[in-house]
């Protein structure tokens, strides 16, 4: 009812605010009239450039927020950008990191992540619930109401945690109902960015059975130069059938030199809107089929995104506003078509190209070569394999169309296709292992080999005499094994040493194969909390965490790996 009643009450307000910004920025366009542009302050004080924006194309998903740069720096202040109450708070070694979530009066959320450490009241309150389940690895839902935060106030301090390359800070804006996240730039955050959308390459795709770019059955790429008014124009297509465009490009802001996302996309043919598309909104739950979005093989082949401005059948993306023909082009012999191509950010810097097309004759048929195996995958149904190593089992709709899956299976080897073809769910490779002694089968999991045969741990579960992994990585899968222990290594103090103004301890640790699992360490037979940063294989402990009434002190950890190896680490200090 609580959350009804903000709902009704938020969507009255809005209307009215509506009303005046129609009256006063009707030259803003759409997407912004429909959030508050006055409420939040930005989570930082410092400008605001960005290393990431709203939508971006990422592996498996479009980035949910923005990425803000922190001057190579960790620990700047983090602010609340508006008044509201934390309503979730996680830390984790991978992901986001350490992350804070706090939900605003005006149905809002904001998400603060790869934080170095929070507010000294939020550190208390997430400490006692680490002490209390001895885990460094933590998510706590805090009632509404029970951690408030006021506007201006500092919640926390950029860091680098989680799966994060560098310092800055991923900030999101949800939606606390639909939990959606929504464009953070939409709120009148202050980006500067006088620079258009950079187009770098546009292609061609012969779609129909029978349609053809310049006499090719396949992929085209099409040159394309800038003309004196600043638009591009490209060579004269000439095509028959039906086919699809599709692009590579990015965008940049002000003041730093990274590749970020295009806000908005258009294609126009003879006028008329073909496909439109922004990144206003979008769901977790639709996120992954990025994957039909992006030319995927080719991702596959270059690490290079093209958009592609049609839909396929299995897209089930809502950022599309306008798609005419799926975003397809019927190209007729003798015809002329005039497509555009509009790259938008949200300042109004738009990047324009012409594409002439022209309708051609029937060309000598060239066959489209699609590799064919002995099994012929049918995508809406179910699929089990015996690979003689392993079973291999696709649930229904694994993948986005049918096509010849490439199979082979060897004594301790599977081959499951190739990584070039994109798994919308989680599919099970199934070893049996009755042929490994009991003691080696203790160390033995199930390991991915990538393209240079490099071996990695695959989340194994063990079961009698079967090994079960869950994935959505086609590719090559082994048994391997395992025998060495982890290393643990004291890196900034020596044994039996005076560590009285030391304010933390740190310890390297690490794994050669299988990786390393979990870790546990106790001061005095106490659990303590050991901060864990996988990037630099560091486990941290701050001394302020408890009042330690010896002098000699005995710290002993121990770390297991993913196959149950593990290596035990005592060290004896003393501090007044
Ligand atoms: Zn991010």
């Amino acid at each position: 009812m609580a959350i009804k009643y903000l709902r009704s009450n938020l969507l009255f307000t809005m209307n009215k605010t509506l009303f005046v910004l129609l009256l006063c920025f009707s030259i803003l366009g759409t997407a912004q009239e429909n959030y508050p542009q006055d409420t939040f302050r930005p989570p930082l004080d410092i400008p605001l450039i960005l290393a990431g924006t709203f939508g971006e194309l990422r592996s498996n998903h479009f980035h949910s927020g923005i990425d803000i740069k922190t001057q190579q720096r960790q620990g700047l202040p983090v602010y609340a950008i508006s008044e509201g109450s934390v309503t979730r708070i996680k830390i984790s070694r991978w992901g986001y990191g350490k992350a804070i979530y706090v939900a605003h009066p005006n149905g809002y959320t904001s998400v603060y992540a790869h934080l170095k450490k929070f507010s000294p009241e939020i550190e208390e309150y997430i400490k006692k619930v680490q002490y209390k389940k001895q885990s460094y690895e933590v998510e706590v839902f805090p009632d509404f109401g029970e951690v408030k935060v006021e506007k201006d106030n500092i919640i926390a301090y950029s860091g680098n945690t989680g799966g994060s390359s560098g310092p800055h800070l991923h900030f999101e804006i949800r939606n606390s109902v639909t939990e959606k996240p929504t464009n953070p730039l939409l709120y009148g955050l202050e980006v500067r960015d006088a620079t258009n959308p950079i187009l770098s390459q546009i292609f061609a795709y012969p779609l129909s059975k029978e349609a053809t770019v310049n006499q090719m059955s396949t992929k085209t790429q099409i040159n394309f130069s800038k003309q004196k008014d600043g638009t591009f124009l490209a060579d004269k297509v000439t095509a028959l059938g039906t086919i699809g465009l599709g692009f590579i490009g990015f965008d940049r802001q002000d003041m730093a030199a990274n590749k970020n996302g295009i806000y908005a996309v258009q294609q126009l043919v003879n006028g008329q809107v073909y496909t439109e598309y922004d990144f206003e909104t979008f769901s977790f739950g639709e996120t992954r089929y990025i994957n039909t979005f992006i030319d995927y093989d080719h991702y596959g082949k270059s690490r290079q995104r093209i958009q592609r401005l049609f839909k396929d059948p299995s897209n089930r993306l809502s950022i599309y506003n306008t798609l005419k023909n799926d975003g397809k082009i019927e190209v007729r012999e003798g015809l002329s078509y005039k497509v555009e191509l509009l790259l938008k950010d949200l300042e109004g810097n738009v990047t324009k190209a012409v594409i002439p097309i022209e309708g051609g004759k029937k060309a000598t048929k060239i066959e489209k070569t699609e590799p064919k195996t002995d099994n012929y995958l049918i995508a809406k149904k179910p699929n089990n394999y015996d690979l003689r190593a392993a079973k291999v089992y696709f649930p229904s709709n694994t993948f986005y169309n049918d096509f010849y899956v490439d199979l082979k299976g060897g004594a301790d080897t599977v081959k499951i296709h190739n990584s070039r073809v994109p798994a919308h769910r989680n599919f099970t490779i199934t070893f049996d292992v009755s042929n490994y002694i009991k003691e080696n089968r203790k160390k033995m999991f199930i390991a991915r080999l990538d393209k240079k045969m490099k071996a990695s741990y695959a989340s194994t579960y063990k079961r009698g005499t079967t090994f079960t992994t869950r994935t959505k990585n086609l590719g090559t899968y082994t048994l391997a094994m395992d025998t060495i222990a982890p290393k643990i290594r004291a890196k900034n103090f020596k044994d039996k040493q005076w560590l009285n103004n030391y304010s933390y301890l740190s310890l390297m640790i690490s794994d050669d194969f299988s990786g390393v699992d979990s870790y546990t360490a106790t001061l005095n037979g106490e659990w303590i909390l050991m901060e864990y940063e996988p990037k630099n294989r560091t486990i941290t402990y701050n001394f302020d965490d408890k009042i330690l009434d010896q002098k000699k002190c005995v710290l002993e950890v121990v770390v297991t790996d993913n196959v149950g190896n593990s290596t035990a680490f005592a060290s004896t200090f003393y501090r007044k």
